[in-house]
């Protein structure tokens, strides 16, 4: 009862067309066998670089994104064998606010259409409730009402992304998952938009899935940290250990890149060699034995689980 959502073996292969008749002729393996548990109130930070499939999970999750196999338990029930009428139902519980604030706010509409226009499509009060509670909304996300009637591109990107944070709560929502929410953004702009959505969360009792690139935004916002390489989740622990020691190869080469406030600190900078492999031909066995320092001849064939190693610390190696 106190896990939110679970995820299970979750699976996205995106079909590869080509040639003449536009066959299939291979696919893009985006998310392969990812698992995780996200708990009532808490904010799971999912981190890799472009192309590890953290977004596509993301939206799988929501099922913006059909899977291809997997389940997602959501309160219990798996959202992945709901009707489609169901999971529009559901999708009041789960919103997602998008990274881009100008590409996912509509021009023409105002910012009292955008953050209404939930509540009109799921048909939630008559006009004179829904205006009230957009005057709400804004003020919560620390915007005036009296911007009601203005357009996105009259506001700042911090602005807008608040206008996307206040459409996202404008149904209640249980689980928030917010995909480079504050990427687009300057840095002084994003510790106050963190700040927002931590003092919403607080607020709300909001569950966040939270996905970012960025190692500083993540481990400013989030308890536990999912370290995600090719389609596969590598590690997953508490934010504080694991910045502290990271376990997996993968993420100990990504967190060594983070300046340390303490240059005293031995500390040294891992480069991994060669590049991510394609996700349509990924490397067998650990997907990342290709750039591993430490792989054996058993990478290649066997992959490796991800197990608990000590409490609470999960990771996909078979020498950690
Ligand atoms: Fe490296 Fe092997 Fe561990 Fe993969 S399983 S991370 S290749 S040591």
């Amino acid at each position: 009862p106190n896990v939110l959502l679970s995820v299970q073996d979750l699976t996205k292969h995106f079909p590869i067309t080509g040639g003449l008749f536009s066959r299939v002729v291979g696919e893009v393996k985006a998310v392969d066998g990812v698992s995780f548990d996200i708990k009532r109130g808490e904010t799971l930070g999912l981190v890799g670089e472009s192309g590890c499939g953290k977004t596509t999970t993301g939206r799988t999750v929501l099922r913006l994104i059909e899977p291809t196999s997997g389940h997602i338990y959501f309160e219990g029930k798996d959202i992945t064998k709901v009707s489609k009428q169901e999971m529009r139902n559901l999708r009041r519980e789960m919103q997602i606010v998008f990274q881009d604030p100008f590409g996912s706010l509509n021009p023409r509409m105002s910012v009292g259409e955008i953050i209404e226009e939930p509540l009109v499509i799921h048909r939630i009060g008559n006009n004179q409730e829904r205006q009230k509670r957009v005057r709400e909304l804004l003020e919560v996300v620390g915007l005036s009402a009296y911007h009601i009637r203005r357009y996105p591109h009259e506001f700042s990107g911090g602005q807008r992304q608040r206008i996307g944070i206040a459409r996202a709560l404008a149904l209640n929502p249980k689980l928030v998952v917010a995909d480079e929410p504050v990427s687009a953004l300057d840095v002084s702009i994003q510790s106050q938009i963190l700040n927002l959505m931590e003092d919403l969360q607080r607020e709300f009792g909001l569950t966040y899935l939270f996905i970012a690139h960025g190692l500083n935004v993540i481990r400013h916002i989030s308890d536990r940290v999912g370290v995600m390489y090719l389609g596969v989740m590598m590690e997953v622990a508490d934010a504080d250990e694991i910045y502290k020691h990271p376990l997996h190869p993968y993420t100990e080469a990504l967190f060594s890149a983070i300046p340390m406030p303490n240059p005293a600190a031995r500390h040294e900078r891992i480069i991994l060699q060669g590049d991510v492999p394609s996700p349509v031909n990924p490397p067998s066995g650990c997907r990342f034995h290709t750039r591993c320092p430490i792989a054996q001849e058993q990478c290649k064939v066997e992959r490796p689980p991800l197990k608990e190693s000590a409490p609470g610390h999960w990771v996909a190696c078979h020498f950690r």
